[in-house]
């Protein structure tokens, strides 16, 4: 879905969205993120003075692999864009610049606006207690023998020497 943004500069135009962006992955941290339905774009675009005032509703689901336990998980993601796009540079630092030429791309915009949305770490659960560092065992299901031997690499030094005493 494209809209140029340099036919606006007679008149402002009113554009009603709705569309669907097939994409199948993200890569995000290194992590390819599939992406499980298309990605669901409803909302409108005025374009006027150059400046596109861009107004969505994205809505897709997506298979996540929790970066702690390595699990994978499905969660929907919906979002709401709300941001102004100018093909010229403006002094208010809350229009966005295209980059290049007049056309701007609303699946670059979803995009942005989902990767933006993505938390720094994916947790399948807030309090995820992740793998065990020694067995591998997934401690959200199960409670492995060897935790208890688990000591602090501070405190092995500190046991070691006491061995030597
Ligand atoms: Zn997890
Ligand atoms: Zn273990």
């Amino acid at each position: 879905m494209e809209i140029a943004l340099q036919d606006s500069n007679v008149k402002s135009i009113t554009k009603d969205i709705d569309f669907t962006y097939h994409k199948e992955n993200l890569v995000y941290n290194n992590e390819t993120i599939k992406i499980l339905k298309p990605i669901q774009v409803k909302g409108k675009v005025v374009v006027s003075q150059g400046i596109a005032d861009v107004k969505l509703s994205v809505d897709t689901r997506m298979l996540h692999t929790c970066s702690r336990c390595l699990e994978q998980f499905e969660q929907d993601l919906e979002l709401n864009v709300d941001e102004k796009v100018s093909k010229n540079e403006q002094e208010d630092g809350n229009i966005i610049t295209l980059e290049e030429g007049n056309i701007l791309d609303l699946r670059d915009v979803v995009l942005n606006n989902i990767y933006l949305a993505l938390p720094i770490r994916i947790l399948c659960k807030e309090d995820c207690k992740g793998l065990c560092q020694t067995c591998g065992a997934n401690l959200n299901h199960e409670q492995c023998s060897c935790r208890s031997d688990e000591v602090d690499p501070r405190l092995s030094a500190l046991k070691d020497m006491f061995k030597e005493v």
